[in-house]
């Protein structure tokens, strides 16, 4: 089974901050990501500067993508990366607002996970070119689990029109 210490699953996590040094923030976020038990960064995106969306009156976001190689369970990344999140200051105060640090579990190896509050392939992810861009970076070819799309053919038929720059 996937994510168990003998079979290692993929995990693609998506990044952003616009509190504090958002840039440090993401580049922090990677390496604690590296850092956690039974699990290493394989690919990172490059970082991108992107437009909020929901909440317009706020700071641009730095935006990223990981992909961990991980023997945690869906369930225990998404709680490590709570405790990421935390540890990062991070307070919710408006939805959609500033935060230091928001880490959303993207995919996890082809699963699809509706229970006990967890979401799994994230579902806004589709909507969202900051998501999208850096994901297509370092995964193109990335399958969808339930729409059976490339995650580039899901980059193309986006309707998105909100501003994402690549910065490094
Ligand atoms: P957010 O405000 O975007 O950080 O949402 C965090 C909440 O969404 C937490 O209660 C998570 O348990 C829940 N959640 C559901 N699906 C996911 C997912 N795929 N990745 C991260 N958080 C998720």
């Amino acid at each position: 089974m996937a994510g168990t210490a003998s079979t290692p699953a993929v995990a693609h996590i998506g990044i952003g901050s616009n509190l504090g040094d958002a840039q440090a923030n993401c580049l922090k976020a990677l390496e604690a990501l590296d850092g956690l038990k039974e699990s290493c960064l394989i690919r990172a995106s490059s970082l991108y500067r992107t437009e909020p969306v929901g909440y317009e009156n706020q700071e641009w976001f730095v935006n990223c993508v990981a992909m961990l190689e991980t023997g945690l369970s869906p369930y225990n990344l998404v709680l490590f990366m709570q405790e990421m999140e935390k540890a990062a200051g991070r307070r919710r105060v408006i939805s959609c607002g500033p935060r230091t640090l928001d880490l959303d579990l993207l995919f996890y190896e082809d699963m699809i996970i509706r229970e006990n509050g967890l979401t799994v392939p994230h579902p806004e992810l589709i909507h969202r070119r900051f998501v999208l861009e850096p994901l297509r970076e370092i995964d193109p070819g990335k399958i969808h689990p339930v729409l059976k799309k490339t995650v580039d053919e899901l980059y193309l038929a986006l309707h998105d029109v909100k501003q994402v720059w690549k910065i490094s």
